[in-house]
């Protein structure tokens, strides 16, 4: 078997996501054979560092001893039951430690299968709150904008990146959209603080405004990822938590990117020190091995729902999936080597590697700013670093960045003119060097020689 064979009969039968599939007429497809901590490998014996953890969801290492043992003996035990009428010890176990280690409140898990439908859940849920509660007026959700939470229709309404989601539109229902507090927008002289403590007065003053209507506000705590990593300040977690108990509105934390220790604590949230009503992981949540998702909820909200059969307050959504075991057992692997490893501090170390290795960059021409939190690092490129007028899309300097990266041995996958790190927590520092080496490089290249076509 080599890599061709296996691109002739991918692309004679494989829709990819996420993909214009013409590309593929001048960008090979790459089947990978095997993989193992941060190293994946091809047919043809080439090795790429998954820079991206394989779409932000690999934290320990692809084939991790310990999550491979876990779901093994689980794969002879029980491989999979409803979760209706029925239950099985790696859903239960998992819930109580999930319960455990989220912020105070959160005590209640409804498993799903992945983000967008965590996301569709806890949309649901808030809206059936009020209604169960005699609150019919409550039929609206707040996102910021630039905001990312999925694909599937009600996922892709709650965000509002336009790549994603203009086609739709008609589709889609309408958000009540407030500015991000997005740091990349500050004025030279403020801090992070001070911006996003200045853009919440957008929020306050919608949700003063219209809370009868509101029946939550969903964000990404700290990181909007799909949203080019733009980055904001835990003070604007705290303002909205303390706006949403004012004004009686709910609040929803999309963890999916962030939680399970990316962003430099276990769950973005604690960087604020707030509990949501609604928090949603998935990704990590298994080691990045399987689809499994969960959100997480308190107890107000199920008991609004828990009540005589014929009231019909029931929250009747499902998925087959949902709580699969083997899903289960991987999240539980992956909640061992938290306990086990001490994985939080170990990832300040890494994090601060990263900085170093890309510290030139913030002088870089067309680099209008290098900016992390935790293990996230982005950096965004320019036309012109003084005004920060923007690459036009259509130039497609991030795909020679990845271009670039994938002749160098590294995975990076930029969003637009951002080139980014997600790397799962096992990547060494030697792997950082190596990884900032071909970053510097490919930026060098997209931005060195005027214009790039994308077909090159
Ligand atoms: N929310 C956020 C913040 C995400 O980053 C993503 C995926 N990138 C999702 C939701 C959707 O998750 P999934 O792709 O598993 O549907």
């Amino acid at each position: 078997m080599n890599n061709s064979t296996l691109i002739d009969r991918d692309l004679r039968t494989i829709w990819h996501p996420c993909t214009q599939m013409k590309d593929h007429e001048f960008m090979p497809l790459i089947p990978i054979r095997r993989a193992e901590g941060v190293w994946l490998e091809d047919f043809e014996g080439r090795r790429y560092l998954d820079a991206i953890s394989s779409w932000w969801v690999n934290i320990f290492g692809h084939c991790n001893p310990r999550i491979n043992a876990r779901i093994k003996t689980q794969l002879d035990t029980l491989e999979h039951v409803i979760l209706a009428g029925f239950s099985h010890e790696p859903a239960i176990e998992l819930s109580e430690r999930l319960i455990e280690i989220t912020p105070a409140g959160l005590d209640r898990c409804f498993f799903a299968d992945n983000g967008s439908s965590a996301v569709e859940v806890a949309l649901k849920m808030s809206f059936h709150y009020w209604r169960n509660k005699g609150q019919k007026n409550k039929t609206r959700f707040v996102n910021l904008s630039n905001s990312y939470h999925g694909e599937t229709l009600g996922a892709l309404a709650a965000g509002d990146v336009p790549l994603y989601k203009e086609t739709y539109a008609p589709l889609l229902m309408e958000m009540i959209t407030v500015a991000s507090p997005d740091c990349y927008h500050r004025r030279p002289d403020e801090s992070c603080e001070e911006h996003s403590r200045k853009m919440f007065a957008h929020m306050r003053e919608v949700l003063a405004q219209r809370h009868e209507e509101i029946c939550a506000v969903i964000i990404e705590p700290l990181v909007q990822c799909a949203g080019n990593m733009r980055m904001y300040d835990p003070i604007y977690l705290k303002l909205l938590r303390e706006a949403c108990d004012e004004f009686n509105v709910h609040l929803i934390a999309d963890e999916i990117a962030v939680g399970f220790g990316r962003t430099g604590s276990l769950f973005a949230c604690e960087q604020a020190d707030i509990s949501p009503d609604f928090m949603c992981l998935s990704k990590a949540l298994t080691g990045g091995y399987l689809p499994l998702s969960v959100t997480l909820t308190t107890d107000d909200v199920y008991q609004a729902f828990y009540d005589n059969y014929e009231n019909l307050t029931a929250f009747l959504h499902s998925h087959s999936f949902t709580g699969n075991p083997l899903g289960c057992s991987a999240a539980l692997a992956t909640l061992d080597i938290f306990a086990e490893d001490d994985v939080i501090a170990n990832n300040k170390k890494l994090a601060h590697k990263m900085q170093l290795a890309t510290a030139a960059l913030t002088d870089h021409p067309h680099v209008a700013e290098v900016r992390q939190t935790g293990m996230i690092l982005a950096i965004e490129m320019v036309k012109n670093k003084n005004t920060r007028e923007a690459y036009p899309w259509q130039e497609r300097r991030g795909l020679k960045v990845y271009r670039h990266a994938l002749e160098n041995e590294v995975l990076l996958l930029p969003l637009g003119n951002v080139v980014y790190f997600i790397p799962p927590y096992v990547i060494t520092p030697d792997e950082i060097e190596l990884m900032a080496k071909v970053a510097v490089e490919g930026i060098e290249i997209a931005t060195g020689k005027g214009r790039v076509t994308s077909d090159e």
